[in-house]
C-alpha cells in the first residue's frame, strides 16, 4: 500500500508542470504580469540563498571594519552578492508578493520606518540619503501610514547592511548596522537601491567587456559573488557600464589576500564609491520608476 502510494505521488510529481519553489506561481489563476516574471526570474537566478535570515557573524566582522581597507561595508557579508538578502520567503510568494511582484514601488512612493535603534545622527544620515532620491529622482519616501502594507523597515540590527531588491510585499527590512553602514552616505543609498529594484553593477551580463575578474584572488566559496546576470534580466534601463555606480563593488571586493578582483578595462579611477549617485545611477532610477519633469507617470 506504501508502495503504491509513494508511485502514485511520484508520477503525480512527474505529471506536475515544472515549478520550483523559487517561481512565482499562479496564485488562485491571478496573472502574474510579464514584468514581474522577468524580475523575479533575475532574483532567483542568485538561487535558495537569498531567502535566509540575517546573522551575527557578518555583524561581529563588520563591527571590525576600517574604512581605510579599501572595501565597502556591504562588501563583508555572508549573504548573497554581500548584502542580498530575503527574509520574508513567505511575502515574497504569497498572493500579495506576486502583486508586488513588478518590484517597483506604485507611484514611486515608497513608505518607510526608521527604527528606534539608531543614533540622531545615525537617524539624519539615513534621511539624508533618502533626501538624495528627493533631489534627483521622482522617488518619494514618506513615512508609513495605517493602511500602508508594503513598506520598508530600516533597522540597525547586528548583522551587517543589507537589504532584499525591490518591492518584495509586506514589511521588509533594509538592515544598517551602526556604525559601519553609516560610514558613509553611499552605503544606505546603495542599499535603498536594492529595495528600488536594482542589482549590482558589475554583475551585468556585458561585464566581461568592461572589467577582468581576478578569480585567483577571490575567496574561496565566494565566486558565486561574481556570478553574471543573464543578458535576459538587465536592470541597466539602458544605461552603459558605469564604473561609479554607487551599485559597484569595490576593488578589492572579496579578496583573498588583499590584492584586487576585479580591474577596469580602459579605464583608470576607482570603482564604486559611496560617496553619491552617479549620472548612471540617476539616469536609472529616473527611467525605471518613469520620472518626467520630477513627477513619475508610473501607474503601478
Ligand atoms: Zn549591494
Amino acid at each position: 500500500m506504501a508502495v503504491a502510494a509513494a508511485t502514485l505521488a511520484l508520477l503525480l510529481g512527474l505529471a506536475l508542470p515544472e515549478w520550483s519553489p523559487l517561481t512565482p506561481a499562479p496564485v488562485d489563476g491571478y496573472p502574474v504580469p510579464a514584468e514581474a516574471n522577468a524580475f523575479w526570474k533575475m532574483v532567483t537566478s542568485l538561487g535558495a540563498t537569498i531567502y535566509g535570515e540575517p546573522n551575527e557573524a557578518t555583524g561581529e566582522l563588520l563591527k571590525l571594519y576600517k574604512p581605510e581597507s579599501g572595501v565597502n561595508p556591504e562588501e563583508l557579508g555572508e549573504y548573497t552578492q554581500g548584502d542580498i538578502l530575503f527574509t520574508n520567503k513567505g511575502n515574497a510568494l504569497s498572493r500579495n508578493g506576486l502583486k508586488a511582484a513588478s518590484a517597483r514601488w506604485p507611484g514611486a512612493v515608497v513608505p518607510f520606518e526608521i527604527s528606534y535603534g539608531f543614533s540622531p545622527s545615525d537617524r539624519q544620515m539615513i534621511l539624508n540619503a533618502m533626501e538624495e532620491y528627493h533631489k534627483h529622482t521622482c522617488i518619494r519616501f514618506v513615512p508609513r501610514r495605517g493602511t500602508d502594507y508594503d513598506y520598508l523597515y530600516i533597522t540597525n540590527g547586528n548583522s551587517g547592511c543589507w537589504s532584499s531588491v525591490g518591492r518584495v510585499g509586506g514589511r521588509q527590512e533594509v538592515n544598517l548596522q551602526s556604525p559601519g553602514c553609516l560610514t558613509k552616505i553611499g552605503t544606505p543609498m546603495h542599499e535603498l537601491m536594492h529595495a528600488m529594484g536594482f542589482m549590482h553593477e558589475q554583475n551585468r551580463w556585458e561585464r566581461d567587456d568592461y572589467v577582468t575578474i581576478n578569480w585567483q584572488h577571490i575567496q574561496s566559496g565566494r565566486n558565486n559573488n561574481f556570478d553574471k546576470a543573464d543578458a535576459s534580466m538587465t536592470d541597466g534601463q539602458g544605461v552603459n557600464y558605469d564604473y561609479r555606480s554607487v551599485m559597484h563593488y569595490s576593488a578589492k571586493a572579496f579578496s583573498r589576500d588583499g590584492s584586487d578582483t576585479i580591474t577596469p578595462r580602459g579605464y583608470s579611477g576607482d570603482l564604486g564609491q559611496r560617496d553619491g549617485f552617479s549620472a548612471g545611477d540617476i539616469k536609472k532610477l529616473q527611467s525605471m520608476y518613469k520620472c518626467v519633469g520630477g513627477k513619475t507617470m508610473l501607474q503601478d
